[in-house]
This record gives structure tokens, sequence and C-alpha cells, in this order.
């Protein structure tokens, strides 16, 4: 078993990866229609099972940057948000939405 925090689920068009450091288990992944992810389901991610664009669209809905894709073929590709955000939520998190890399320590690992 890899130490890796980054899980990949590879597809035959298109590859998944979760990240744990950054999933905060709001279940919009498995909340969405089909069966890309199941619960319980080993592996939870199964990208072949529906369509690259679906894959894409269910992934950029992760509000944490959990989830990521590649499409093998380039024909569908994240783009950065049009403008910077950051929604703040009572008591945390925020999610910041931004055209660039950043990474924040997260205060109990400083
Ligand atoms: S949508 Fe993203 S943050 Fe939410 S549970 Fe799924 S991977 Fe984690």
């Amino acid at each position: 078993m890899s130490n890796s925090p980054i899980t990949r689920y590879p597809g035959q068009g298109v590859d998944v990866t979760w990240d744990k450091r950054l999933c905060i288990h709001v279940g919009e992944c498995g909340g969405a229609q089909g069966d890309l992810f199941v619960a319980g389901r080993e592996p939870w991610c199964e990208p072949d099972v529906t369509t690259a664009a679906e894959v894409a669209e269910v992934c950029e809905r992760c509000p944490s940057g959990a989830l990521a894709y590649q499409v093998k073929d380039g024909s569908i590709a994240e783009k950065p948000a049009p403008r910077n955000t950051v929604h703040v939520t009572c008591h945390g998190p925020l999610f910041v939405r931004a055209a660039r890399e950043w990474w924040l320590r997260h205060p109990w690992t400083c």
C-alpha cells in the first residue's frame, strides 16, 4: 500500500486523483448522480462508468480541490476560475478559487 496522500484512479479516457490532505468530506462527489463515486466500493472512483465531461463536471464541483482529473486526449482541461474568490463560512473553512498555485500550511502541522 502506498504512503502517498494522493490516490490515482486511472480510466481509459480520463484519470482522477484524490488528495486526502485536502478533502473536507462534504460529499459533493458521492452525491453526484451515477456511479462515478460510490462509498464502500473498491475502487471508490471508477472514471470509466461515465463520460469524460461528466467526470470533469463532478471533479470541478469539489469545493476543496481534493479531486483533479486529466482527460488523456486533452479535449477537456480544467480552467482557472475567471476571477479570484474567497467564500467565508461560519467557523471555516475558507473556500478559495484563484488562478494560481499556493500551499497553505494547516495550523496543526506548523
Ligand atoms: S467533493 Fe471533494 S472535498 Fe468533498 S468529499 Fe469529495 S473529494 Fe472530499
